[in-house]
């Protein structure tokens, strides 16, 4: 335990110099609301305009309303009332730190534009990335910088629908390090050894099966390999879920345990 906490002063002493713009005096907010955003117009005709989160606007949100706001940005996705934002101006917001209220962990898929998915601008999400979407030691020291440091208030694992990676580990695919890489996502695929259709990838059911399970075990396994997300978990701090995104649709659907 005194190695955790060591480790954890240093992680937030890095916060604070990396995240928090150490020393240095926050950028002045305009009026504050629940999500920061402003200018959209009874009947809903004028676009949202969004600026980046202050801290103690993060530091407000529940896990709960950080998942609503996702849920309610894929709402605005899968409707095309994305929110408008000015780049620009964000990146100038955020030169100071960031205060960003999720931390998503997608995979490789260039469909998949997790920002947009949930309406979500600069500042805003961390993202974590790899194909097929399951952790690793260094997924897991991230999503604790994310939450543990940089105060991040929800894990949002995130499969998808036509998963090229699950496909490859379903059909035992080997290539150079992608064999290796797909051991990762086996257990998901070992899960359903009994299932008795066709477990080849020309099964769309049983690859859809395999990403839910797939994001089922990587939930499973962040909980198992960080006491510190655990811990985090049990106190109310943070909420660990997963989703899939459905690619006709964008809807990301929720999976619950
Ligand atoms: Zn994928």
């Amino acid at each position: 335990m005194q190695k955790w906490n060591s480790t954890l002063a240093a992680s937030a002493c890095l916060a604070c110099l990396v995240a928090s713009g150490c020393g240095q005096e926050q950028v002045r907010a305009l009026p504050v609301s629940e999500e920061a955003v402003s200018g959209q117009a009874a009947g809903g005709q004028a676009p949202r305009v969004e600026r980046v989160l202050t801290q103690a606007e993060r530091d407000k949100l529940t896990p709960d309303d950080v998942l609503k706001s996702l849920t309610d940005g894929n709402k605005r996705f899968v409707a095309g009332t994305l929110t408008s934002r000015d780049h620009s101006k964000q990146v100038r917001e955020a030169a100071l730190g960031q205060h960003p209220k999720a931390v998503i962990l997608s995979c490789l898929d260039s469909r998949i534009p997790v920002e947009d998915v949930f309406d979500r601008g600069i500042g805003d999400v961390f993202v974590a990335r790899v194909a097929g979407n399951f952790e690793n030691t260094d997924i897991l020291g991230s999503m604790e910088f994310a939450c543990k440091a940089a105060g991040a208030r929800l894990v949002f694992v995130l499969g998808h629908e036509h998963c090229g990676a699950i496909k490859g580990a379903i059909d035992g695919v080997e290539l150079g390090n992608i064999t290796a890489m797909l051991q990762n996502i086996r257990p998901a695929v070992d899960h359903f050894k009994d299932y008795e259709g066709e477990k080849t990838s020309a099964n769309p059911e049983f690859v859809h099966m395999v990403a839910e399970e797939n994001v089922r075990q990587t939930i499973d396994r962040i909980r198992a390999g960080s006491p510190i997300l655990s811990e985090m978990e049990s106190n109310g701090d943070i909420k660990i879920i997963g989703g899939i995104y459905e690619m006709k649709t964008g809807v990301v659907e929720l999976i619950t345990e």
